[in-house]
């Protein structure tokens, strides 16, 4: 059987990950298995624990990279998230392309631990800062002072998008989620 790939999926916050994501997950041809992070934040309204994280107390995070249970893991605006190493590669041993959806200095971990032509990188991109600006405040489900740190750190990780294959920008959400399956398919 065929190994699965490695898909990373990274981006500022409020860029439209989640949305994409979902997109991608519904066409069953992509044979994508999601790897569903650890986090040390809170859920946010809806969210569901083990669908979209695993949330668990900096107790348990702490003991889960002491264990070397993590593929990589990284602080982001006061939260730490981390990628379970277990499934990811039995899945791609089972044929499954996994996705990972992760931070810039996660992706700068993985790439130093992987054979990068092994791993399909992809920044997804906003039109502008303004726009992004507007959907981080849309979608309503941080304070103030959280989006504004969040933005902040979005200018470091455009910064940063060099270090990805592959860059889709999500001006309109059914041209990225093409562009983004195209990049799998062409793989
Ligand atoms: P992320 O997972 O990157 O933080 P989300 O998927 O939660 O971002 O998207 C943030 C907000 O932007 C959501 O309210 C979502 O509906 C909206 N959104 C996503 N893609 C687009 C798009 N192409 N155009 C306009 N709004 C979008
Ligand atoms: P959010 O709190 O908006 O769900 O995620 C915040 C940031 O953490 C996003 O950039 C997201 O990609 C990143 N993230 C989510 N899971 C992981 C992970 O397992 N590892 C790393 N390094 N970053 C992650």
């Amino acid at each position: 059987m065929k190994r699965g790939l490695l898909i990373i999926m990274s981006g500022p916050s409020g860029v439209g990950k989640g949305t994409i994501r979902e997109k991608l997950m519904e066409d069953k041809s992509l044979n994508l298995f999601y790897s569903v992070s650890m986090t040390t934040r809170n859920p946010r309204p809806g969210e569901v624990n083990g669908r979209e994280y695993y949330f668990v107390s900096k107790d348990e995070f702490q003991k889960n990279i002491d264990n070397g249970n993590l593929l990589e893991w990284a602080e982001f605006v006061g939260n730490r998230y981390g990628t379970p190493k277990d499934k990811v590669e039995k899945m791609r041993d089972e044929g499954k392309n996994v996705l990972l959806e992760i931070d810039v200095n996660g992706t700068s971990q993985v790439l130093s631990k992987l054979d990068r032509n092994d791993v399909i990188s992809v920044f997804i991109a906003p039109p502008s800062l303004e726009e992004l600006e507007k959907r981080i405040r849309g979608r309503s489900t941080e304070t103030d002072e959280v989006i504004k740190n969040r933005l902040a750190q979005a200018s470091r990780e455009l910064s940063q998008k060099d270090q990805y294959r592959f860059v889709v920008i999500n001006d309109k959400l059914e041209d990225a989620v093409e562009d983004f399956k195209k990049i799998i398919t062409s793989n």
